[in-house]
């Protein structure tokens, strides 16, 4: 068996190089420039993650008439009043100081308006004009800017190298992360004084996604075995419009932009009769978990499309307005076939966005000391609802943070840890199971199990969830699970280099686990509440007694979840700061 390891040694080590990645390895430099800063990512950087995917925008309140309180209180709101209101102040006050840092310090040059201030555009869900955009290319603005940067600062980079699993030392402390480098299939143990989980969440276990390929909530899974509460597990956000274009391409499932409907398109069941007045006053301006809902109800009732959708319909707008407003969107149509402008495209609800993640403190530490969370791995700032918007804004202000807090936890006489050897060991074996000897698998197989996860998650703890589909599939991922625990690869399919069948079983495992982090949670929020609706239980729940979810796995990875009180730190169900404002 090559089980080739190398090890190698950095002060700080960060996995993921996205929004929240890039910032922290900025800050830690700034912070403290003789740090040695190490950057693992499973991509290339620059390429990688859903920051880079970033089209509608940022929020931040700048124009004069917004204010922090404004889109505080919208957050709180939008999140049903589930968000830590600390972390929810935290991301809202930090989004003033990024976006200039952005264009003044990074160089990022963002629309603008006739008389030179920032053009911000409305976004569903807030009570301002308040997004901050680049055309709707906003994250590849964002991303080069912050790669170029940590390029010509010298931080190392670890392209290519997925993280597996966290390792302590002896005594439980963190000692640094286990990877394996994609390129050659060696693993590669670097120990560490701090290590940043940004990793990017992303619910790529439904049938319809909109996150990058390279996300697989690696993780969230490795937080679960490290015993780290995650929140908020059941709150997956699903986008009303995912494109619709067969299942043979890669393309289904990405989102056609909120501005769309927003613009005034209509939604249209398969006969092309217009459904969305018939479920909400706003039709479909409404929000997105009503939009997405509504849909599911007509898929559910057979009104579908060809392809099992509902259409978009943008022709009644003008041809050449639509062409002009939605030049992105509608070549994107058409490199699908589709004539978005004139005609009517298929779309389909899809999954998009984790609001759930592992538990943190305002300055980005974690219940374990040593390792800190930044960005969509993280839970709590967005409770049961994040705003369009609020996303990027989220991994870029808390990545920050999460740099400044490091360089200073590092700063007072930290040490190595030695890892525990036998722990080591034991991660490397697991992530082996696959070259293990004994009757092998049929790479194939793997296809079936995606497919039957894919639909499962889909199914019965999508949009609409209930007590019965919720057993369903919690039977189903625990089946899930010994399957893969059972996949060996094929003889001629063990090259280590660029093993992507290996990569392929790895994924589904990191999603199969987190799933049943969603659906345990899920089965114990027996309330409907924002991104979370339970056909059995369809009341909201007194906003006032809400609470939250947290899930954590013990050693041999069953799951318990417990709810803990939300915490009304900065203003309580049915009041406002707007008023003290
Ligand atoms: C299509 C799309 C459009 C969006 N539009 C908006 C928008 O308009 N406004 C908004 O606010 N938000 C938007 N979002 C959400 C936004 O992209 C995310 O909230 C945010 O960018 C997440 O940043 P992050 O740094 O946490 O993760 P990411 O940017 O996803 O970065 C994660 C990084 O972790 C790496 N990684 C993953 N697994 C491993 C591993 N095992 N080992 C090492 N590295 C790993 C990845 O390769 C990647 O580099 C959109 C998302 C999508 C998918």
């Amino acid at each position: 068996m090559d089980q080739t390891l190398q090890r190698q040694k950095t002060d700080i080590l960060i996995l993921g190089a996205g929004g929240a990645g890039l910032f922290a390895a900025l800050h830690a430099h700034q912070a403290n420039p003789a740090l040695d800063i190490t950057i693992a990512v499973k991509g290339l950087l620059g390429k990688c993650g859903c920051t880079r995917m970033v089209q509608g925008g940022y929020n931040v309140a700048l124009a004069p008439g917004d204010s922090l309180e404004r889109h505080f209180m919208d957050t709180i709101e939008g999140g049903k009043w589930l968000p830590d209101q600390e972390l929810a102040w935290t991301l809202v006050t930090g989004a003033v100081e990024r976006i200039h840092e952005l264009e003044n310090e990074l160089g990022c040059f963002f629309d603008r308006n006739p008389d030179g201030t920032i053009h911000q555009k409305a976004f569903a869900g807030q009570t301002f004009d308040r997004t901050v955009h680049k055309g709707d290319l906003t994250g590849i603005e964002i991303v080069n800017r912050l790669a170029e940067q940590v390029w010509r600062r010298g931080i190392r980079r670890l392209e290519e190298h997925r993280a597996l699993d966290f390792l302590l030392d002896r005594q439980g402390a963190l000692a640094g992360v286990l990877l394996t480098d994609v390129r050659t299939g060696h693993y590669v143990f670097v120990q560490a004084k701090a290590v940043l989980l940004a990793t990017g969440g992303g619910p790529t276990m439904y049938r319809f996604h909109t996150p990058s390929g390279d996300k697989s909530c690696d993780g969230l899974a490795m937080a679960l075995r490290l015993g780290l509460p995650l929140r908020d597990m059941e709150m997956v956000q699903f986008h009303p419009t995912g494109l619709l274009a067969g299942i043979d391409t890669r393309m289904t499932g990405t989102v056609l932009e909120e501005g769309l409907r927003g613009a005034g398109g209509h939604l249209l069941d398969g006969g092309g009769v217009r459904f969305m007045t018939a479920y909400d006053p706003e039709a479909e301006r409404a929000t997105r978990d009503v939009v997405s809902r509504a849909i599911f109800a007509e898929m559910g009732a057979g009104r579908t499309t060809p392809n099992g959708g509902v259409y978009l319909s943008m022709g009644h707008l003008g041809a050449a307005n639509v062409l002009r407003q939605f030049k992105g969107m509608v070549e994107r149509c058409a490199d699908c076939g589709f004539d978005l402008a004139a005609g009517r495209v298929e779309v389909v609800p899809t999954a998009h966005y984790m609001m759930g993640g592992v538990e943190f403190a305002p300055d980005c530490t974690t219940e374990r000391v040593g390792l800190f969370v930044a960005g969509e791995d993280s839970g709590g700032v967005h409770g049961a609802n994040r705003l369009g918007g609020n996303g990027v804004a989220n991994s870029t202000v808390f990545g920050g943070i999460a740099g400044e807090t490091m360089a200073a936890w590092v700063a007072s006489d930290r040490v190595f840890r030695e890892p525990d050897e036998a722990a080591l060991a034991a991660a490397i074996a697991r992530a082996e199971r696959v070259f293990a000897l004994g009757p092998t698998t049929s790479p194939n197989v793997l296809e079936e199990l995606r497919e039957t996860l894919y639909q499962a998650m889909w199914d019965d703890a999508g949009i609409v969830r209930n007590a019965q589909g919720l057993a369903r599939v919690a039977a189903v991922l625990e089946g899930l699970a010994a399957q893969l625990a059972e996949f060996r690869l094929p003889i001629d399919a063990r090259d280590r280099a660029f093993n992507l069948t290996w990569h392929d079983a790895l994924n589904l495992e990191s999603l199969v686990s987190v799933s049943r982090a969603i659906v345990q949670a899920a089965q114990v929020r027996e309330n409907s509440c924002g991104a979370h609706y339970r056909s059995d239980f369809p009341a909201p729940g007194d906003p006032a007694a809400s609470t939250f979810t947290s899930v954590r796995a013990s050693s041999d990875e069953a799951l318990t979840v417990t709810t803990k009180p939300v915490h009304f730190s900065r203003v309580r169900p049915g009041q406002s700061l707007l008023a003290a404002a």
